[in-house]
């Protein structure tokens, strides 16, 4: 028996006006046949699961090809045809009994604005119509009709910050050899429901989640698997908002079942998925008062939804406030030119961050303590958002102004690993206020060392403010939008 793997992972915030091409997906992963299972076997990422489920069962993997970019804009025109053409020839050409393909589920191309639904077509146009195809998806996928039909089975990530990713990956694979064996015929139901959760609510170990986790974990045949997607705010097309998927063993009717009474558990509770908005002077003064540390959340400049990553309201903040022993990381690649060939200690004038967008600036400026230069790649084994293990955020320069250490990188990454400090001799226990790009990605590794995290609402790209954004594609109604939404199955 032999499974072919495929992966194409890209969340696409379609409020960037720049869009994700050929060289980001080869900064990040471009990767064709064995090459995956070099990189991805041992990871704790779906692809690694694929590996690990179909070797416990003793069925070959058969990798073919795989793609995965940073968050950002959607995926030009060309690099998505580039990809489909990929993924659809080493499918067609494979000799394989199933096909587990894993998809991000918010991906949007230039033109192709359900790019995931796309991409599932036309892999399963590839495989033909007599063999499985499972695919697994972001807990944050937007999920149209056009993704679940041409799957038998749709799994998702259960967990935000996303640390169950292996286990998914296992459990399609799982399923997969079950299916090709004849012992299982999943079938698949999807519930749209009129709802956007707040990215600022999309905590899932929180209480106000517990219902729904609790729901989700007491499954029994013949439903084999229950899903809720979070969702993806930032992409104004019209699958954007909260879905619940289902399977089941060969019973349409236990997967509808399951999947309307999962929705409306969700729908009851829908007044606590309205974002909370903590603003920045609120939060610094927390932060302040607090014996521990504190981890200020820049939700407005989310580099995991797509931010640019150059934000600089939370170093100014920290600055005007004071702080002791505050620290930032900013993307900034023309600041880490300028410090390239001086000496740690000298002191330099930089004008430093917002420089992307008028939303993220203006810089600040002013004269800054070189502390050190270094190359920027590190490896972090342990289980992260993302599934991500080894890094490259580029030659990085790390700066201090008064009571601010600022680590300035030259490629944007997410904060998924605090290896972001400690490969630039930083020990993170020395800070009593530390900002994060994210929303709840970093907890994952920051929880090591901070005791207390804030959402702030900042500005940008990924505002967790959804009034501030202009969306002209969406589904309607959708509460908390239209607060008099209604939903009944
Ligand atoms: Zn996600």
């Amino acid at each position: 028996m032999r499974v072919g793997i495929v992966a194409l992972l890209h969340e696409s915030n379609t409020f960037i006006p720049e869009k994700t091409g050929r060289d980001q997906f080869q900064q990040d992963m471009w990767l064709l046949g064995d090459q995956i299972r070099e990189r991805m076997a041992t990871s704790n990422h779906e692809l690694g699961g694929f590996f690990a489920g179909l070797d416990t069962d003793g069925v070959e993997a058969v990798p073919l090809c795989a793609f995965r970019a940073y968050p950002y804009g959607p995926i030009d025109q060309e690099t998505f045809a580039e990809l489909k053409g990929l993924l659809f020839e080493a499918v067609r050409a494979a000799d394989i009994d199933g096909l587990l393909a894993a998809i991000h589920g918010a991906t949007v191309a230039e033109g192709t604005p359900d790019a995931d639904g796309e991409v599932l077509s036309c892999l399963r146009e590839a495989i033909g119509y007599d063999r499985p195809l499972i695919a697994t998806l972001d807990a944050h996928a937007n999920v149209s009709a056009k993704m679940v039909t041409p799957c038998d089975a749709v799994l998702a990530y259960k967990t935000n910050p996303h640390v169950d990713q292996r286990i998914i990956g296992e459990q399609a694979a799982e399923m997969m050899v079950r299916t090709i064996r004849g012992e299982l015929h999943p079938v698949v139901e999807l519930v749209e429901l009129p709802l956007v959760i707040n990215i600022e609510r999309q905590h899932t170990p929180d209480e106000h989640w517990k219902p729904i986790r609790e729901s989700i974990r007491q499954t029994t045949p013949p439903v084999l698997n229950k899903n809720v997607l979070l969702g993806f705010p930032y992409a104004d097309v019209r699958e954007m908002g909260c879905v619940v998927l289902t399977v089941a063993d060969n019973d349409r009717r236990a997967a509808r079942d399951a999947a309307e009474q999962l929705a409306e558990l969700v729908w009851q509770r829908r007044a606590d998925f309205v974002g909370q908005l903590c603003e920045i002077d609120d939060a610094l003064k927390i932060a302040i008062a607090d014996e521990g540390c504190t981890c200020l959340l820049d939700m407005g400049d989310n580099v995991g939804g797509g931010s640019p990553g150059d934000g600089t309201a939370l170093a100014k903040a920290l600055l005007e406030s004071q702080v002791d022993s505050g620290f930032v990381i900013i993307n900034d690649p023309q600041t880490v030119a300028v410090t390239e060939g001086k000496n740690a200690g000298e002191m330099i004038d930089l004008q430093v961050g917002g420089k992307s967008l008028d939303v993220y600036g203006p810089p600040i400026s002013g004269s800054f303590e070189l502390l050190g230069q270094y190359d920027g790649t590190f490896t972090d084994l342990r289980v992260r958002h993302g599934g991500f293990t080894h890094y490259d955020q580029g030659r990085t320069a790390v700066l201090r102004q008064h009571g601010l250490t600022l680590l300035i990188t030259s490629r944007r990454i997410p904060p998924f690993s605090t290896g972001q400090l400690t490969a630039c001799g930083l020990d993170p226990a020395q800070f009593r206020i530390m900002a994060a790009k994210g929303v709840h990605a970093p907890l994952a590794a920051y929880e090591e060392y901070c005791t207390t995290f804030l959402r702030v609402n900042t500005p940008g790209v990924t505002t967790a403010d959804l009034n501030q954004l202009e969306f002209h594609h969406r589904r309607r109604p959708l509460y908390p939008f239209e607060s008099d939404a209604q939903f009944t199955c």
